[in-house]
């Protein structure tokens, strides 16, 4: 017990620490640490699917079979040391790197010179896996960014209707069947709206794309996807 108070007093008196190489920095990250993230600089602009053949050109998934969503983006990449904090969001209360993040995000993503959406919309948990974990990390990182951009957050504009199997280990097929039905959004919420849909991560995009296609039947007239790690 008291060593606890003490090592929360030496916390609170020492300066921030890098989080990857624990030299002194201004926050959880250091400058030279965040030059070397895994920026998903080249990417789909639809799916945001990583690619070295430079930004702006469509993959060959989406050219075949475009996703229901008109856009995708991602900040970073799903590796080293970006897997980790994601990873952290979900098993650990991840606050702190939420915060880190959705502002990492935020702050990307008003360099775009793009419109904005009207409003995020953070990707649901089912109510019973909301009472396990205690918050959702999408909602989080929505109100992160959201504060950077200064950008409406939706928190309760879409239900989840049921709790979703785990998708790892399952071929796209499997995924989609998966989540099908699995978003209730109040019909004509977003008519003739802008939005954006906020995720940790997308792996095949399943879950993202039966929530836009839930949002597009409550009207949305452009739908944004943005997360903050892509599956590569
Ligand atoms: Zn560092
Ligand atoms: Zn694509």
């Amino acid at each position: 017990m008291v060593d606890g108070v003490f090592s929360g007093l030496f916390r609170l008196l020492l300066p921030e620490r890098c989080s990857l190489c624990r030299q002194v920095a201004p926050g959880p990250v250091c400058g030279d640490c965040r030059a070397d993230l895994p920026w998903n600089h080249s990417a789909c602009p639809r799916c945001a699917r990583p690619q070295e053949s430079g930004p702006g050109h469509v993959c060959a998934t989406c050219a075949e079979a475009p996703p229901p969503f008109d856009s995708g983006w991602s900040a970073f990449r799903y590796q080293i040391p970006i897997d980790k904090a994601v990873q952290g969001l979900k098993y650990h209360a991840g606050f702190r790197s939420a915060q880190w993040l959705g502002q990492e995000m935020g702050r990307a993503l008003a360099q775009r010179a793009l419109p904005l959406p009207q409003v995020l919309l953070p990707v649901p948990l089912h109510a019973g896996r909301l009472r396990g974990r205690g918050y959702n990390q999408a909602l989080e990182l929505a109100r992160a960014i959201g504060g950077v951009l200064d950008v409406e957050v939706d928190a309760r504009g879409a239900a989840r209707l049921r709790a979703t199997a785990d998708q790892i280990g399952k071929s796209a097929a499997e995924r989609r069947r998966n989540v099908k039905g699995a978003f209730a959004v109040t019909a004509g919420r977003y008519d003739g709206k802008h939005i954006a849909l906020v995720d940790d991560v997308m792996t095949t995009g399943s879950t993202l794309a039966e929530l836009a296609r839930a949002c597009r039947k409550a009207g949305a007239s452009r739908i944004e996807v943005w997360t903050a790690a892509r599956a590569v």
